[in-house]
């Protein structure tokens, strides 16, 4: 490995979060009271914390002085304003609706934009985007290229919808029937895989044809547009603020989670581009969220949402943000550990199939392999396969997704080039004695999105 290939941090540490690691016996401890749920662990008692990227991010200095600027006006705080106008600049959308974060985005569009009964393409599901859908009467149709579904596959857009599956849908169940296509940008559970330019484009191009609206989750976008700029021919120039904006033009608006690519600790919002949605959405957010000036946000936190979203697309900052997850699985697969490839955007996957040949998927391996990591290091990740997956409202049985991952969540501007190398060492250990991780089985089991409190016990 070149280090040369890993730019440094493009910033300076101006406060600093102590952490400590507590001893293996104090971890086996919390892991059997925390159910083998790497959700249930209480952040005190983790060492390095990947469980997510969302809302764990550092702010900036300038960030954190836009806080002391908010306007905590009940209506038509000038943060709102601001937020606004940078949603213009960047996305390049009219209408805005912040909301307390991503979900409650989804919430609303799925809402004012699905009729019941309708399909809801989508590259790839989310877990909360698709329970929005659902619960609205929505039906989630994945038309996400096949090679997604393949963790060792090497493919630079291993995001993009497959043209033809969205035709034969059309063509199945009439243009009328769909209520819009859900483009992920980036796709979180394929591995935060990009999705290009040009099949942005093709979706436009053969959904105008029907009158068929695309709504993109917008919360990885900046990273997609440097992974654009990276490997997609004519953007090698371009800079990363007109590559998200002309991923945008593609679209007739966007749900975002603030707390990803937003750089910031809470927030999101809805912004959509046709003045007749935007006034249904305005109708809901007074129920759900707030008003239609703040939504579920304080004038502090769309300020520094302004601030982090134009930060977000400065060059050196993504650079740095891709190069350090590619770094921690660079590592890894030079060890012959078994990752998702090409490896994402904001994570690295250890495949739990590969990593865990021993269990079979009802066995939860992706599952325990996370609760053995905690075990052996203090390092926290999280599921992503079976239990993520749920179960199918009609039949009751699992959903069996192909990839059985763990993810190993990078939080933007938090952890050094030094952290992942003692996550990667942890994992390297872990692998040479993999046999000793053991399945799992539910002793507890929600009916809603069952990975956030489900409990089990080893077999
Ligand atoms: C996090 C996330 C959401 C939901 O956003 P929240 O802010 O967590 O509600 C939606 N889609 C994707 C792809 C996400 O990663």
């Amino acid at each position: 490995m070149d280090i040369r290939n890993y730019p440094a941090e493009p910033f300076k540490i101006k406060s600093v979060e102590p952490v400590k690691m507590i001893n293996k016996e104090q971890r086996e401890k919390v892991i059997k009271e925390a159910g083998f749920n790497t959700f249930l662990i209480d952040s005190e008692d983790v060492y390095i914390d990947l469980l997510t990227d969302s809302g764990t991010n550092a702010m900036s200095d300038r960030q954190w002085a836009g806080l002391m600027m908010g306007d905590e006006a009940y209506a038509g705080s000038r943060n709102f304003y601001h937020l606004k106008d940078t949603v213009k600049d960047v996305f390049g959308f009219d209408y805005l609706v912040p909301t307390h974060q991503g979900r409650g985005a989804e919430n609303i569009l799925s809402k004012i934009a699905i009729k019941p009964g309708q399909f809801v393409p989508g590259n790839m599901y989310f877990t909360t985007t698709r329970y929005h859908q659902e619960a609205n009467g929505g039906k989630f149709v994945d038309i996400i290229k096949d090679v997604a579904h393949d963790s060792a596959a090497y493919d630079p857009f291993k995001g993009d919808i497959d043209l033809n599956k969205l035709q034969k849908l059309i063509d199945e169940v009439g243009a009328e029937n769909i209520a819009y296509i859900c483009l992920a940008v980036t796709v979180n559970l394929a591995g935060g895989q990009p999705v290009s330019m040009k099949n942005m484009k093709d979706v436009r191009e053969l959904t105008n044809k029907y009158g068929i609206k695309v709504f993109y989750d917008a919360t990885r976008c900046v990273e997609n547009a440097y992974f654009i700029k990276e490997r997609e021919a004519g953007f090698e120039n371009a800079e990363i603020k007109d590559i998200v904006r002309e991923m945008f033009s593609y679209s007739d608006g966007a749900t975002m989670s603030g707390k990803k690519d937003g750089i910031v600790n809470i927030g999101g919002f809805l912004a959509l581009r046709d003045e007749d949605l935007f006034l249904a959405a305005k109708e809901m957010v007074v129920v759900f969220e707030g008003m239609p000036s703040y939504g579920g946000m304080a004038g502090r936190d769309m300020e520094a949402l302004a601030i982090g979203l134009q930060e977000s697309c400065q060059f050196e900052y993504i650079e740095h943000r891709i190069k350090q997850v590619r770094y921690l699985g660079d590592i890894l697969r030079e060890a012959g550990i078994p990752i998702v490839e090409p490896i994402g955007g904001h994570a690295v996957f250890l495949d739990a199939r590969r990593f865990c040949p021993h269990l079979t998927q009802d066995e939860f391996p992706a599952q325990a392999l996370a609760a053995n990591l905690y075990l052996e290091s203090g390092v926290r990740a999280m599921e992503r396969g079976i239990i993520s997956a749920g179960r199918n409202r009609e039949t009751g049985d699992h959903h069996r997704p192909k990839l059985e991952l763990v993810r190993l969540t990078i939080p933007r501007r938090v952890y050094t080039y030094r952290h992942m190398d003692y996550v990667a060492d942890a994992i390297i250990s872990l692998y040479s004695h993999k046999e000793d991780i053991k399945g799992l089985r539910f002793v507890y089991e929600p009916k809603q999105l069952r990975f956030f409190t489900g409990r089990f016990e080893e077999i």
